[in-house]
């Protein structure tokens, strides 16, 4: 399968008269066929709720196109919580899942009523002493330990993973919070990342709906939803299948009604927490290539680095690039494409066969819509970029402008110096 671009060179070319490269481009029209397809896949589950991921893509006015399509938040940290609360996703809009949480997290996250998503059975005593008593509603993470296996082979090693807790951690904890005054409770567990395979889910389910049987069982507690998470990957590579999210959905349905129907649990509420599947493929990266090198490989410098978009640098991942306006040459120069930073790993591509390219050319890095801009950092004092939506009418809007040296330096207002500088 070839992979297309979502905006023509024309249109980047037109975009980048007005916003510098690079910056970071999103599909209106992309995200809202898919969130509207997730919807429709878990349709049979009347109490279903896609909360996106937050982490993967922080963009309000991109947060607030998947707020119109129902969804509501994920939230991993205290400004994830404030965007939330500042975009009105209200209550039972909001999830929780974080780790390692500070205390000052859980009191905004009770606050703004957000569903609190346990990561560990210390974290039932500690929330208590937090907020002074327990919500009526809670969530507890499940860590099953060992391997983790789907059936094509898919596998993690959640015995490795800080996320969770054991299973009969998992059992005392609703006990525990059950003798505590709470009323409604929630299952969780995050086992493999970016699964291309319909698999996933529908395995995970079936964990996950057992022992939420095996909860009711053994202490009498009725779970009143189950969050399947995230997970739910997107085909990086040209060479690999989308997941097709109406037959994952419908795989999840025949365990529901297989396993958790029979066993009394029949209005269970099926959650998720998808950002990649959510967001991915409607993002791309427009930048210009700015240099060619030739020593001992030939090399293609362009304007955006790792630090705008890291996941190549920091885990080897593949992005696939097009040439825009070049779709149709044949891709007979190997090159690295890379960025300025001052380290080797900030390469876009590594011997990738691509068309010729040009100094001026627009190259389209695909599928940077979830953990793309979002993992940015600052190194080397480089500025993140801007973020551009392409709205369904054709039309486009600069929904984040580019970061200058005054954010940079912004928090160095103890230093007077920096006065002079910004
Ligand atoms: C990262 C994360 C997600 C989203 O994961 P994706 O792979 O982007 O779908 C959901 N829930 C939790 C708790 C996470 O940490």
């Amino acid at each position: 399968m070839s992979k297309t671009p979502f905006v023509t060179k024309e249109k980047a070319e037109e975009i980048s008269r007005d916003i510098q490269t690079p910056f970071h481009i999103y599909d209106e029209k992309g995200i809202r066929t898919n969130a509207r397809a997730v919807r429709g896949a878990f349709s049979w589950n009347p109490g279903f709720r896609e909360y996106f991921a937050v982490k993967a893509n922080a963009n309000p006015f991109l947060i607030r196109i998947l707020q119109e399509e129902g969804c509501g938040t994920d939230c991993s940290s205290l400004t994830e919580l404030m965007l939330s609360e500042a975009l009105e996703f209200r209550g039972d809009e909001i999830m929780f899942s974080s780790n390692d949480t500070p205390a000052e997290e859980f009191s905004f996250a009770e606050k703004i009523g957000a569903i609190i998503n346990l990561d560990d059975f210390t974290h039932i005593q500690f929330l208590e002493y937090t907020l002074g008593h327990l919500p009526k509603t809670l969530s507890l993470r499940y860590n099953p330990g060992g391997v983790y296996r789907i059936s094509n082979g898919i596998m993690d090693n959640p015995e490795d993973a800080k996320y969770g807790m054991t299973k009969e951690q998992l059992l005392e904890g609703y006990r525990l919070l059950r003798s505590k005054g709470v009323e409604r409770f929630g299952l969780h567990a995050f086992l493999v990342s970016n699964t291309v395979t319909n698999d996933y889910y529908p395995s995970l389910a079936r964990t996950l709906f057992s022992l939420a049987v095996e909860i009711k069982e053994k202490t009498g507690v009725s779970l009143s939803f189950i969050n399947l998470s995230g997970g739910v990957g997107i085909p990086y590579e040209p060479e690999q299948t989308a997941n097709d999210i109406a037959a994952i959905g419908a795989a999840v349905h025949s365990v529901y009604d297989e396993v958790l129907t029979p066993a009394g649990l029949g209005d269970v509420a099926i959650y998720t927490e998808m950002g990649r599947f959510m967001m991915g493929p409607y993002g791309g990266l427009v930048t210009m290539a700015i240099h060619e090198k030739h020593t001992y490989k030939e090399y293609v410098g362009v304007d955006a680095c790792a630090v705008n978009l890291m996941r190549p640098a920091m885990y080897g991942a593949y992005h696939h690039i097009t040439v825009l306006g070049k779709e149709n040459e044949p891709c007979d120069r190997k090159y690295d494409v890379v960025g300025s930073l001052c380290e080797n790993n900030d390469k876009f591509a590594v011997d990738r066969m691509l068309p010729q390219i040009d100094r001026g050319d627009l190259l389209f890095i695909h599928d940077t819509g979830a953990h793309g801009y979002a993992m940015g950092y600052n190194y080397n004092g480089k500025l993140k970029s801007a973020e551009v939506l392409l709205k369904e009418d054709g039309s486009y809007a600069l929904i984040r402008r580019a970061e200058t040296p005054r954010d940079y330096f912004a928090t160095f207002d103890c230093f007077n110096i920096i006065q002079g500088l910004v």
